[in-house]
């Protein structure tokens, strides 16, 4: 597949990035092809997914709105909104770690030392590898300042002890962003430090947990006395909580944008095949997606200029999956016996999207603490 011309003259902007991007769209239509009909099962999904990475980063798409100096071709942040935007109009799902390197990536750009980010983030970028995020951990979801997962200080490097779980293909991946605890658990948030850790040391143990659509999506993570280098911190000891705000941010607030992208081009394709698709239901669900575009258009702006965003992503990530619910249970009364008996091929995409858009008000924080975010932060309303 041949380079694209994205390092043209000048730097990139919006509108050429996007018309450049479409043509090149077009003229790869046939290479391209494979990835609008992903594999049954997981490890095929990863397989090819990890692909479509790979031609976008060597074509320069997936290197663009990130710095030179770790990996990227430079140009504002938000071409990367504009590039996850093009691909899913054009019907192609997103690259295996589009989602990391917007949720991770911009932590390890920001917290870590310029030289662990220099040697990581290119290799995301490539896909070279891939990452998890370590956070949950039984008893500590929604309370993450609860987490027990120890971090011992032994000189030269740090002694790792826990469980974490639902850590989102984390089979499959070589680096884990972790959440430890360095203080006493009465420090609660305070006494939370981030670390990179490699995820082939002696003493990990990944246990795929399969989920309702039938397929590992996650795993728990057992550490038994894992050594961490001491140059893999992440930030300040003890100063983990600011890692994992930030990177909860990212999560809320731009993977909203991708997932809205992805959110129109289901609703398109839910009018085209669904004959029984009642026309408000319609309406309604173009309503939703259309307000969380230009919600999540305004907190990706903020982001590419450097902004901090506060609380804002809780409004993106409750109205994402408030509208991905409304659209899949539409779906599911428009179209109730393919969604529960149809075959292999589009019937079972539709009940995957169905039973992973319950997910939405789970992951990257519930709904209702969102809600309690806004109340308590936004509209200062009392904690009781
Ligand atoms: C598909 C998927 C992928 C995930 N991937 C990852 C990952 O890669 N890495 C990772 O670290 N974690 C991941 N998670 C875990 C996710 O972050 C947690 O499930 C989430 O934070 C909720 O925590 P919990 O499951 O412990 O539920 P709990 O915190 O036990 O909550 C249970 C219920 O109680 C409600 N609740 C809890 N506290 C309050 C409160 N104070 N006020 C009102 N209601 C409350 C919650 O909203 C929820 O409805 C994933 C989860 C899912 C579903």
């Amino acid at each position: 597949m041949s380079a694209a011309p994205v390092a043209a003259a000048g730097e990139p902007t919006v509108p050429a990035v996007r018309e450049r991007l479409g043509r090149w769209l077009a003229e790869h239509s046939a290479e391209l092809a494979p990835f609008t009909e992903l594999p049954t099962d997981v490890d095929g999904v990863f397989a090819s997914l990890s692909r479509l990475q790979r031609l976008l980063y060597e074509a320069g798409w997936i290197r663009l709105g990130w710095p030179a100096e770790l990996g990227g071709l430079g140009g504002p942040m938000i071409l990367r909104g504009v590039v996850s935007e093009e691909l899913a109009a054009a019907g192609y799902p997103p690259p295996f770690s589009f989602g990391t390197q917007e949720v991770l990536g911009p932590a390890i750009a920001r917290f870590a030392s310029p030289e662990l980010a220099a040697s990581a983030l290119p290799r995301l970028l490539s896909g070279d590898e891939t990452w998890c995020q370590g956070f949950s951990e039984p008893g500590a979801g929604s309370d993450l300042g609860s987490l027990r997962m120890r971090a011992v200080d032994e000189g030269d490097h740090w002694r790792v002890d826990g469980e974490k779980i639902w850590t989102s293909w984390a089979q499959y991946s070589d680096r884990c962003v972790l959440l430890t605890r360095t203080a006493p658990q009465e420090a609660a948030h305070r006494g939370i430090t981030a670390l990179f850790v490699d995820m082939d040391s002696p003493g990990i143990t990944v246990s795929p947990l399969v989920t309702m659509t039938g397929e590992a999506d996650f795993c728990s993570l057992f550490f038994d006395g894992v050594r961490v280098p001491k140059d893999r911190l992440i930030g300040k000891v003890d100063g983990g909580w600011a890692v994992a705000m930030f990177i909860l941010g990212c999560e809320r607030g731009v993977a909203a944008w991708q997932r809205q992208a992805w959110m129109r081009w289901r609703l398109a394709g839910l009018v085209n095949e669904a004959d029984a698709l009642d026309g408000a239901r319609a309406g309604e669900a173009f309503e939703l997606v259309h307000a969380l575009r230009l919600l999540s258009r305004r907190t990706l702006r903020s982001l590419s200029d450097g902004e901090d965003l506060g609380v804002r992503p809780s409004f993106d990530k409750l109205l994402m999956s408030t509208a991905e619910k409304y659209i899949f249970d539409a779906a599911l009364e428009a179209m109730p016996e393919t969604l529960l008996f149809g075959g292999p091929g589009p019937a079972r995409d539709w009940r995957n999207d169905y039973l992973y858009s319950r997910a939405s008000s789970i992951y990257g924080g519930a709904a209702e603490i969102q809600r309690n975010i806004i109340a308590e932060r936004v509209l200062g309303l009392p904690r009781e």
